[in-house]
């Protein structure tokens, strides 16, 4: 058969298309020398990343990838906080094709440990000044730096089995809580990212020129989304370190330095910059946007984010990991009179939100709640090494099992608005959002009981006076244990679990209440707490139903 040298030469440009590198780098949709990433090592300095220079890097990280000869799908475990070298990094993982799982520098060694076990990484990847030691063979290990990628130990690994990536290959794990003690890895293929990014991307949030403050940390999707946004968009991605978002005059400060016009991160990350630099924030009138992800936002503190930022785009984006997220909702400014919960939209185009009703029947009518189920082509794969949990999740259509087509159970429930949008109802499960991070109460609870002191726990959501939850646990501790306080608990569930997983607040108790049905009874430890701190009995009702 005799082939068109042009058209199969496009078809594979497309097909390329769907990788993540060479979407995001797609020279179509930048200018070389446009900035794509700027940064602010420290006060009174920013640096500039061009896209020629962020494409130099990922291709010079990428060629020293390739070299050690692994096989596609082998994982890369990226050890970093963002920065232009670590978002060239996971880019060269791509490009290699390679399966980039970001982990946090500050993740407890034990939980490390766990994922190393679990995902069975080819090589580990550390910043030049990376702590991370001892490190378990066969692992490879190596650093990265301005100055490229320096192997320190090969991986030890066979011939590779297969050769040739595809864009239904993993891009990336994410490690998020799991409701059995172990985090749930969701394995996310380049074509369900690239497709999430194509919907994301017709909302029009963001053009060239702008630049983009991204202060979710790399192990969290919501980087990812920040630095899809930004580079699909021709724009810049400001990546804000951790250690500064949650103080309001440094993020100000980085926020002006940087020239942002847009940032992106969980509501909580407003709460204090709202009450301490209220005149600061006003006067950043470059900002011309806001997206918030993650939880709902507190109605009051939106109405004096507006205030301060009157001409700013809010968007409500909502989802979850397993699709990266779901939909972009703009917030109508002002928020009218009376308004009690936020539109969550209609899923982004390409996809579709199906409610469905404890009894499994579909609902079309306005107001009646239902579970999300989320038909796209960006879902995950599955959960990793986890086919129990992925059937739980990635169920057959509802509206036509026969299919074989599977749509994503969200365990969120909404209700559609006679407009047809969509509002959020909360959970079906324990999975609860502290300051915008995942969290399943009943890890924490594992972790808890697992103490040699300890015989049961529940954990639960608690408003805090000033605005927002925090995650606080209810002990009973055995007789004849050797005496053990809340600040051992607490340590001890830090030694293995990410500090937004550690509860704030630990009380001993001598028993826990149970419902009718024998569970424990949320609700009446909710209202005990809320009793002793004075609280009114609606702020009982507030913590409890997150955690139903
Ligand atoms: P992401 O990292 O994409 O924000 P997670 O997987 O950490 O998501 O958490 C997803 C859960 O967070 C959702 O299932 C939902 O319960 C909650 N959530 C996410 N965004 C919103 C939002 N905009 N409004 C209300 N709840 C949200």
């Amino acid at each position: 058969m005799s082939q068109q040298p042009h058209t199969s030469a496009d078809a594979a440009a497309a097909v390329r298309q769907d990788f993540l590198h060479s979407f995001l780098l797609d020279p179509a949709r930048h200018s070389p020398d446009a900035p794509a990433v700027v940064e602010s090592p420290g006060a009174g300095r920013t640096t500039v990343t061009s896209y020629a220079q962020l494409t130099a890097l990922t291709s010079q990280f990428a060629d020293a990838l390739t070299a050690l000869d692994l096989e596609p799908g082998a994982r890369v475990i990226l050890e970093a906080d963002a920065g232009a070298e670590a978002i060239a990094l996971l880019l060269a993982c791509s490009q290699a094709g390679l399966v980039f799982v970001p982990v946090s520098p500050q993740t407890p060694r034990p939980r490390l440990d766990l994922l190393l076990e679990t995902v069975r990484p080819a090589l580990h990847v550390q910043e030049l000044n990376g702590s991370r030691s001892d490190l378990p063979r066969p692992l490879g290990t190596a650093r990265f730096g301005p100055g490229g990628l320096t192997v320190e130990r090969a991986p030890e690994t066979g011939p590779p089995r297969r050769r040739t990536p595809c864009p239904t290959d993993p891009a990336y794990i994410i490690f998020t809580s799991g409701t059995t003690g172990r985090p749930k890895g969701v394995v996310m293929s380049h074509r369900a990212v690239v497709a999430f990014y194509r919907g994301m991307l017709a909302h029009g949030i963001a053009g060239p020129g702008d630049r983009i403050a991204s202060t979710s940390p790399l192990q969290f999707d919501f980087s990812l989304l920040n630095i899809g946004l930004a580079l699909g968009s021709g724009a810049a991605v400001v990546p804000v370190p951790p250690s500064l978002v949650r103080w309001p005059r440094h993020l100000l400060r980085v926020l002006r330095e940087t020239g942002a016009t847009q940032v992106n991160g969980v509501p909580s990350i407003w709460r204090q910059v709202l009450r301490h630099e209220p005149r600061r924030l006003a006067a950043l009138t470059g900002l011309r946007g806001v997206l918030f992800c993650g939880e709902e936002f507190p109605l009051p503190e939106l109405r004096h984010l507006q205030e301060l930022l009157p001409a700013a785009r809010i968007v409500n984006c909502y989802g979850a990991t397993e699709s990266m997220a779901c939909s972009f909702a703009d917030v109508p400014n002002p928020l009218p009179e009376g308004t009690e919960r936020l539109s969550i939209g209609v899923a982004h185009p390409g996809a579709e939100i199906l409610l469905v009703g404890a009894d499994g029947r579909v609902i079309v009518e306005p107001g009646v709640p239902g579970e999300i189920h989320l038909r796209s082509p960006a879902l995950f794969s599955g959960y990793w090494d986890d086919p129990e949990a992925t059937a739980a999740t990635l169920v057959p259509d509802p509206l036509c099992p026969q299919s074989g087509q599977r749509v994503l159970r969200s365990g969120d429930l909404a209700v559609r608005r006679p407009d047809g949008t969509y509002a959020f109802a909360g959970r079906t499960d324990s999975q609860v959002q502290i300051n915008g991070n995942r969290v399943e109460l009943g890890e924490v609870e594992r972790r808890l009981a697992d103490h040699p002191a300890a015989t049961a726990a529940a954990a639960l959501p608690l408003p805090l006076p000033g605005g927002g939850l925090q995650l606080a646990a209810f002990v009973v501790l055995a007789e004849d244990a050797p005496p053990a306080g809340a600040g051992d608990l607490r340590a001890f569930c830090a030694e293995s679990l990410p500090s937004y997983m550690v509860p704030q607040e630990i009380r001993l108790v001598d028993r826990l209440p149970v419902t009718a049905h024998g569970k424990v009874d949320r609700a009446a430890l909710a209202a005990q707490a809320a009793e002793d701190a004075g609280a009114a009995p609606d702020t009982a009702d507030a913590a409890a139903g997150g955690a139903r």
